[in-house]
């Protein structure tokens, strides 16, 4: 989970509409008066095409976007269509919240809230740092072992392998700074991988700025002259969405 950005509500959504189809749903609720296609396609430009709590792409293989309800309509009908209780969300996630009640326990919301004050992250599992956090991976089930640890687990393992890739080839390279430079592009290209509009970026991110390979390439990237500005923009854009403690 990384923290998301709500974008203005669609010009569709107008004030009349948005009270006609509120009625509508609460004399009817089995109307999906949230399902248009205005409504979704600006919910996945604010998250990259994500999920907002499980981060996984949505629109490829089985996973499409459903609008999660950050207040339940089924507590809150009068909040339906309003702009900022609506999120993008898979359909597991979605169907783990159910009818979960943010209002009454705490739940982490990835616009108000920083997830990673909220989460840690040890071993492709996320354990709670608050209440909030606790609540959030028990009612996700962010710890479903099919469904998304065994994707970390595929990621970070690609991640740190390619890390060692490098890590060897430098080595082998003997300090030459001739030789040296034409791993930079490859530790940018893995780095490019952790920003927010690829899928599971906080778990890539936390993984690459752990690894003993990354410090390492670095130390020996910085002794040359090689740890440019853009390297470095991108070591603060990993280290802001990773789990760190
Ligand atoms: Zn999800």
């Amino acid at each position: 989970m990384i923290r998301l950005a709500f974008l203005p509500r669609p010009d569709e959504m107008t004030d009349n509409w948005v009270a006609e189809q509120t009625d509508r749903f609460i004399q009817d609720s089995t109307l999906s008066v949230w399902n248009k296609p205005f409504i979704k396609d600006c919910l996945l430009q604010m998250s990259n095409n994500k999920c907002s709590y499980c981060e996984c792409k949505l629109g490829i293989e089985d996973k499409y976007i459903e609008v999660e309800h950050f207040l339940p309509k089924s507590k809150y009908p009068n909040r339906v269509l309003e702009w900022e209780n609506l999120l993008p969300s898979c359909k597991r996630c979605n169907s783990e919240k159910r009818e979960f009640d943010p209002a009454i326990n705490p739940f982490i919301h990835p616009v108000h809230d920083e997830p990673k004050d909220h989460l840690a992250y040890i071993a492709y599992r996320f354990t709670g740092k608050t209440e909030k956090g606790k609540n959030s991976i028990f009612e996700l089930n962010l710890n479903d072992r099919t469904r998304l640890q065994t994707p970390r687990f595929e990621i970070a393992s690609a991640i740190i392998e390619q890390l060692d890739d490098i890590q060897h080839d430098i080595e082998e390279a003997l300090f030459e700074v001739k030789s040296l430079t034409k791993f930079v592009t490859r530790l940018k290209n893995l780095c490019n991988q952790g920003l927010p509009n690829n899928q599971y970026s906080s778990i890539i991110a936390t993984e690459l700025i752990r690894a003993a390979a990354f410090n390492y390439i670095k130390a020996a990237f910085n002794e040359f002259g090689l740890w440019d500005i853009e390297l470095q923009d991108l070591e603060i854009h990993l280290r802001n969405i990773a789990f760190l403690d």
